[in-house]
This record gives C-alpha cells, structure tokens and sequence, in this order.
C-alpha cells in the first residue's frame, strides 16, 4: 500500500464515521450502549497490530468499554472500523429505513474501503 492509498483509507474511514455518527446521534435512546469491552479489545488490536498503535485508555463504562471520554469515542474511525461501519439498521436489516440515498452512499463508500483494506491485508499477509 503506497502513502496515497494509505492516507485515502484514512479519509475514508472519516468520510464514513460522518455518515454513520449522525444515526446514533439522531436516533439513539442510550447513546454508546453498543460500546462494550470486547468492541474496545478488538479495536485495541487493530490499532497495534496493523497500525502500531497504543491507544490511551480511560475508565470503563458499564459495559466495559475502555475508550469513552466525555464527548464519546476518543479513537479514530480509521483504527476503530468495526465500530465506524456500525449503525443498528445496517447491522439487523442491512439498509437504512426510508433512506435509500443514504444506504447507497454507506455501500458505496464501504465498497472503496474494502478494496483498500484488501490491499493492506495482503500486504500484512506478506
Ligand atoms: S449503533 Fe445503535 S446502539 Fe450504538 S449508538 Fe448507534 S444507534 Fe445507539
Ligand atoms: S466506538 Fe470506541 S468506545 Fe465504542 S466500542 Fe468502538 S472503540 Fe470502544
């Protein structure tokens, strides 16, 4: 993976964080309760072991979570992307109710991720 594609992925990654925040934002009853520990353990080994990252850790939720600050997840999409890719919709039903542009545009963008990270598992493969 060249620096392009690597700084792309990371824009992608943020692209899609905007588009998926704002459903948890806007429709949620009990913002972060998805946030658990094993979410965070897994996003704690992405970050190290394809990025070499060590993230700082804060005090657990109720559900273990370990990456919560005050204003909700301190990491950055591109090292959390289980949790950036996540919205309830696209997990249960696999498309937005009554948004077929927003679903187009979540797919669309998620397409150009894969083939980033595709690049990137090969490499890491190697
Ligand atoms: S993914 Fe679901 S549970 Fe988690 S914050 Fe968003 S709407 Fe709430
Ligand atoms: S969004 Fe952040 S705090 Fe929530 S599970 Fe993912 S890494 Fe943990």
């Amino acid at each position: 993976m060249n620096s392009y594609q690597a700084d792309r992925l990371v824009v992608l990654y943020q692209q899609m964080a905007d588009l998926t925040a704002p459903e948890c934002a806007n429709t949620c009853k009990c913002p972060h309760t998805c946030c658990d520990e094993f979410a965070c353990q897994m996003t704690r080994e992405i970050a190290k072991e394809r990025y070499g990252v060590t993230l700082e850790e804060y005090p657990p939720n109720s559900r273990g979570a370990f990456y919560l600050g005050d204003k909700g997840c301190t990491v950055a999409p591109y090292l959390r992307p289980h949790c950036t890719m996540h919205t309830c919709e696209i997990s249960s039903m696999g498309f937005k109710r009554g948004d077929p542009k927003w679903t187009k545009s979540y797919f669309k963008l998620r397409e150009k991720i894969e083939r980033l990270e595709a690049i990137k598992d090969a490499e890491i493969q190697v």
